[in-house]
């Protein structure tokens, strides 16, 4: 049985560690931190994701511990309605879920000595029809090929293609936690608003919670405002549809996470003989389409399948990413072209732009509707 080295135990790497196995292959993961877990956030599995989840017997699952999303809706600052997009058109569910609850459905199936933790990955080696992997602490392992599922920052990316830093593309989010359901919501929809240089959503995932982030232009790691990042949050929304200020009284400083936002610009080849890139570490993208992880997803499946039909590593990596490539380029290129609308702060503009939603509603939804309808 072919051994496959996983570096990265994210929402990637997990998914693929399940996919390989369902295929008859070893994988073993090699995560940097001491648990596996995820950042206290939502997350939208589009049709696209939820066919994986479905083809990885965890469809049921999942829809157990999310929460059905039937519309995206998006909105002016004030709650005017622009575009209505029905996204439960297909015969795969959208889902709302917390990330961790997605996260523990993937690891949870995958026996858990396939996990090695606190194991930082440096550097690799290939060897003749092995690749040797080197740890931080030490440890060497050595498989028949590796993927690099490490993330925005990937050491694997940075050892395959150089070490390039991501483009900061000027935006800023916060993302918050709260039990608290606004009057105004209507169950089944994701609600964003768009303003000035800034967006706001919210959504209902599983068990009672409701998600909600925003975003806003900000330099590069521009810290919080003195007063904390409730107080900054609740000036800057103060007078937005009032759903949006309940949101953010209601929920816990603790809970509000921050993050900058980058991508990078595609690139080819990502695979050099048995070793490839995978989710994030492969094509980051901004989260303006809801994507990043749904594509991960697909990568996993897409990876297994290859390397299930082909048992050379080698030619599975190019077959898995010729056939990744184009899909994930024109996702990072839409979810970039998506953010500049947000990035609008001139009055006149966003008049426009508002406009420009409400006339092209359903070519908007058509998009929406191509990018959800691919099966991996
Ligand atoms: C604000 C925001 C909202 C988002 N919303 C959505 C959404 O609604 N839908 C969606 O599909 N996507 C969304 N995304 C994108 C999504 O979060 C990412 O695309 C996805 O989590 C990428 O998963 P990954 O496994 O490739 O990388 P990561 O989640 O970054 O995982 C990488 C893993 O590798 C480990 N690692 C890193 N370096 C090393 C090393 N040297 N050695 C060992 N381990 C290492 C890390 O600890 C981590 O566990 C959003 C992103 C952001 C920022």
């Amino acid at each position: 049985m072919k051994k496959i080295i996983i570096i990265g135990g994210g929402i990637g790497g997990a998914a693929t560690a399940l996919a390989l196995s369902h295929v008859g292959l070893e994988p073993v993961v090699y995560e940097r931190t001491k648990e596996l877990g995820e950042v206290g956030a939502g997350i939208a599995l589009w049709a696209n994701a939820t066919h994986v989840l479905k083809n990885l017997g965890l469809l049921e699952k999942a829809i157990q511990v999310g929460y059905p999303i039937t519309n995206y809706q998006f909105n002016s600052q004030r709650g005017k309605e622009l575009v209505n997009i029905r996204v439960d058109r297909f015969e795969l569910p959208v889902i709302g879920i917390h990330r961790a609850e997605l996260h523990q459905l993937l690891w949870r199936n995958v026996p858990s000595e396939k996990f090695i933790l606190e194991a930082t990955f440096e550097r690799f080696e290939p060897k003749t029809n092995q690749v040797h992997a080197y740890f931080a602490s030490g440890l060497e392992a050595e498989g028949d090929a590796l993927i690099g599922a490490d993330g925005l920052r990937s050491c694997v990316r940075a050892a395959l293609l150089g070490d390039v830093p991501p483009t900061y593309r000027n935006f800023k989010t916060w993302r918050g936690l709260t039990e608290f359901v606004p009057k105004d919501y209507r169950p089944g929809y994701i609600h964003e608003y768009l303003g000035r240089g800034k967006g706001f959503g919210f959504m209902m995932l599983g068990k009672g919670k409701m998600y909600w982030y925003a975003a806003a232009t900000a330099l590069e790691a521009q810290p919080d405002a003195p007063t904390g990042r409730k107080k900054e949050l609740e000036n800057m929304f103060q007078d937005w549809f009032s759903a949006i200020p309940e949101l953010i009284a209601a929920t816990d400083e603790a809970q509000i996470i921050t993050t900058d936002l980058y991508d990078r610009p595609p690139i080819q080849p990502w695979s050099q003989g048995t070793i490839t890139l995978l989710g994030d570490a492969a094509h980051p993208m901004l989260p303006t389409m809801g994507q990043g992880a749904c594509t991960a997803l697909e990568d996993a499946y897409v990876v297994a399948k290859c390397l299930k039909e082909n048992p050379d590593p080698v030619a599975a990596f190019q077959t898995y990413e010729s056939l990744r490539f184009p899909r994930t380029k024109a996702i990072v290129e839409q979810s970039l072209q998506s953010s500049k609308m947000g990035q609008l702060k001139n009055p006149v503009a966003v008049g426009l732009r508002n406009v420009f939603m409400k006339v092209m509603s359903s070519a908007i939804s058509s998009r929406f509707k191509s990018l959800h309808s691919y099966r991996a």
